[in-house]
């Protein structure tokens, strides 16, 4: 095998480099190289690992030769560096503090196709819209003996001739050839639609700022050059982003670069052709939706400064920007910031984190900061600017609130109605005005609960801790955690009654609301109807040129899109999410309700939210409805005091999940027994305890909640963890610093 006899040529002018692997062991490893360049730190590798190749990434030279036998570079990668020293120190923080293996969060940091060891495969480049040009029953005829093309023109007719060439590839795999050679033959028609333009989207030259916006500006530009984080408070369409915008031209001017940070791009693509019409091809746009050669383009144009802007979701914040200048974190209270699974970074800590290390400012950006940001304000940690008004003048909309509880004689017969007479009325006027609604409703699906009336067995997934949501277009009931679908059941199982379906997600609603008003034009948008973000924007672009009068949608209709048609905005379940037993679950909502009532009023006419609620006492609604964010910090952070929460400390869960629920068990007790001694009087330890959703994809699943003062205390707690935990027997075992969430 190559690399096996590196000693031989060790005394020959070899170098010792040592490597970052990515792979999951936390330590890193000592390599012989002919080529110099390998002691680069930042450089890509290729290196034997194991019984196969690997990428890996030389951190420079080995400080001393192991022991044993020491195994060769194979090659050295790349003109140069991948990673900057800059983004080496980043990285090689995130790997300590999140307790992670420092290769595979470098791996995390790289477009997935620098990973293989090869060259960068182009992807070949893929037409927007397939559509059958021949009947389907002959299409069938002349792909008779191909099947990836009869699979293909299957899929085709299944959806009625015509298809997203994204969501094919999404479902296909990798779909160009085929689609080219089907062209070929006559069978399908490709056609390419041009991406939307800043017309649609309103680009043009920068404004004049606003008072407020000016000082924010002055704030910012006087911090160029040094460390300093900044906390920019403002309600949707206060200007935020326009702040962001001339913040970066005055980088740019320095010839620097910036980092800005969104939390769904994907989700967002008017904010990209903002950033686009303002900046043109500096800007590199990085999302997981991108082809790995498209991935790999944008990631080299940033390497070379070819784009000196990068803007993109999460992994962004590693995004090889030369000579950064700005980090800005827009939504910087957003959940998506944190990666929930392998490498558990919070990317808005990191760009922190990054800035500091850089010298440079940061920028958070937020209508609801999260307690942590707030709380980092109050001790002079952030710099605090605000935005108190929207630039049109108008005020905040106003919000109703519709208390759905009633006195029990009052209750009728039967479910009751998903919408109130109160919000249909309103509904009813606003189209009846040529106006625009949106209802939003954080659950997907027709009903959340199947029941049995005669046993009162609820129809739960068989491998998740969790029950199952009936879905009317596909006739299933499915699982919205681990994604099983089976056909509805008629009849309960045991007893053969008929089975009732209670409560109401979107596709219930967008039904019920097509039948009380049918003169309105109404659409829906959820994971269901767009899986893609084609699809989505399809859907909101047919919204913003006003073909749909009411969208009805979850919490994918809460972000960051702006339609000055919408005069009305109803919340019809306020209370979903509120009852999860999560410590940030008032918080959550209190920032969905906030961001969902922003989207009313934009435009000429003046906003009215209705928010539905049987909690209408509730910090996070009450707050919510009176655009009173220091209010619910106030009321959310006595609470969080009271009860050791972050940001008062800090805190660093461990959880445990397997097959076997009794192994599960046994080694989480172990290892609370463990934390409880490791921690002594420096830490508290809650748990073991099963999470609140005990079962996940057929694995049990314990807890181990760890709070201190300190990060550090925790850190070196859970550094001792790892390396005392016992041999896997089926249990995996992750820490999470800093959880965003603990169901
Ligand atoms: P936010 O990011 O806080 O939601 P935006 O920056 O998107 O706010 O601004 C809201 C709207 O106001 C946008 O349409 C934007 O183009 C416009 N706008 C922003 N700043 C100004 C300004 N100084 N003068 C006029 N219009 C502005
Ligand atoms: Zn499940």
């Amino acid at each position: 095998m190559r690399g096996r006899n590196a000693m031989a040529g060790w005394y020959c002018g070899s170098v010792l480099v040592e490597v970052a692997v990515p792979a999951p062991v936390h330590r890193t490893f000592t390599y012989a190289a002919k080529d110099p360049r390998a002691l680069e730190a930042g450089r890509r590798l290729v290196v034997p690992f194991g019984r196969r190749e690997t990428v890996a990434f030389s951190l420079g030279p080995a400080r001393e030769a192991p022991p044993g036998e020491i195994r060769e570079v194979q090659a050295v990668l790349d003109d140069g560096p991948i990673f900057s020293p800059e983004l080496l120190s980043l990285l090689r923080f995130a790997a300590d503090y999140y307790l992670h293996p420092l290769g595979d969060a470098m791996r995390a940091a790289l477009p997935p196709a620098l990973l293989e060891p090869g060259p960068v495969s182009e992807r070949a480049p893929l037409p927007d819209r397939v559509e059958l040009a021949v009947p389907a029953d002959a299409a069938r005829e002349a792909v008779r003996r191909a099947p990836r093309q009869a699979a293909l023109i299957e899929r085709l007719a299944e959806a009625g001739g015509a298809l997203d060439a994204q969501d094919l590839r999404r479902e296909l795999g990798e779909v160009a050839p085929i689609l080219r050679a089907l062209a070929a033959k006559g069978v399908v028609r490709l056609s390419a639609r041009p991406a939307p333009g800043p017309e649609i989207f309103g680009g043009g030259p920068a404004p004049e700022p606003s008072p407020e916006q000016a000082e924010a500006l002055r704030a910012i530009e006087a911090s160029l050059g040094r460390y300093q984080a900044f906390l920019l408070q403002g309600v949707t369409g206060s200007g935020k982003t326009e702040v962001y915008l001339q913040a970066i031209r005055a980088v740019l001017a320095r010839g620097q670069g910036a980092l800005v940070l969104v939390p769904e791009i994907a989700l967002t693509p008017q904010l990209a052709a903002r950033f686009r019409s303002r900046f043109g091809d500096e800007v590199a746009v990085l999302h997981s939706g991108l082809g790995d050669a498209e991935r790999v383009r944008e990631h080299r144009r940033l390497l070379r400064g070819e784009a000196r802007i990068a803007l993109g979701a999460r992994s962004a914040v590693f995004a090889p920007v030369r000579d950064l200048g700005i980090v800005i974190v827009d939504e910087e209270h957003d959940p998506s910031y944190k990666q929930e699974d392998r490498f558990r970074y919070h990317a808005r800590d990191l760009a922190v984190m990054r800035a500091r290390l850089s010298e440079i400012p940061c920028v958070l950006g937020s209508a609801t900061p999260s307690l942590e940001s707030l709380e980092n304000a109050r001790r002079g940690k952030y710099a605090r600017l605000v935005l108190s008004r929207r630039l049109d003048g108008r005020g905040l909309p106003e919000v109703e609130i519709v208390d759905l509880r009633q006195p029990a004689e009052e209750i009728p017969a039967g479910e009751p109605e998903i919408l109130s007479p109160r919000l249909l009325e309103e509904l009813a006027a606003a189209v009846e005005r040529g106006e625009q609604a949106i209802l939003f409703l954080n659950r997907r699906g027709h009903s959340p609960l199947v029941l049995c009336p005669t046993c009162g067995e609820r129809a739960s997934c068989p491998n998740c801790d969790v029950g199952l949501t009936y879905h009317r277009s596909t006739e299933s009931l499915r699982c919205h955690y681990c994604d099983l679908r089976v056909r509805r059941w008629e009849r309960c199982p045991s007893c053969d009654e008929e089975l009732l379906i209670l409560g109401a997600g979107t596709e219930r609603l967008e039904l019920s609301l097509k039948e009380r008003l049918p003169r309105a034009r109404v659409a829906r948008l959820d994971r269901d109807v767009a899986p893609s973000a084609r699809r989505l924007h399809r859907i909101l672009s047919a919204f913003a040129a006003r073909e749909i009068d009411v969208l009805v949608g979850t919490q994918m209709i809460a972000k960051g899109h702006d339609f000055p048609g919408v005069t009305l905005v109803g919340v019809v379940l306020a209370d979903v999410g509120l009852g999860l037993p999560d410590f940030r679950a008032g918080e959550r909502t209190f920032q969905l309700l906030t961001q969902v009532a922003g989207r009313a009023g934009r435009g000429e006419v003046p906003g009215k939210v209705i928010v539905q609620t049987f909690r209408p006492e509730a910090d996070a609604i009450v707050h919510a409805s009176r655009h009173d964010p220091e209010g619910f910090a106030e009321a959310e952070l006595r609470r969080r005091r009271d009860h050791g929460y972050p940001p008062f400390r800090r805190m660093l869960a461990v959880h445990l999940d397997g097959r076997d629920a009794a192994e599960v068990q046994r080694q989480a007790q172990a290892l609370g027994e463990l934390a409880r001694r490791l921690a002594a009087d420096r830490a508290e330890v809650r748990g073991p305890a099963p999470a609140p959703i005990a079962r996940l994809r057929g694995r049990s699943r314990f807890q181990i909640l760890l709070l201190a003062e300190r990060a550090s205390t925790l850190r070196a707690v859970g550094a001792r963890l790892l390396a005392a935990l016992p041999p896997g027997r089926g249990v995996r075992v992750a820490l999470d610093m800093d959880p965003a969430s603990t169901l």
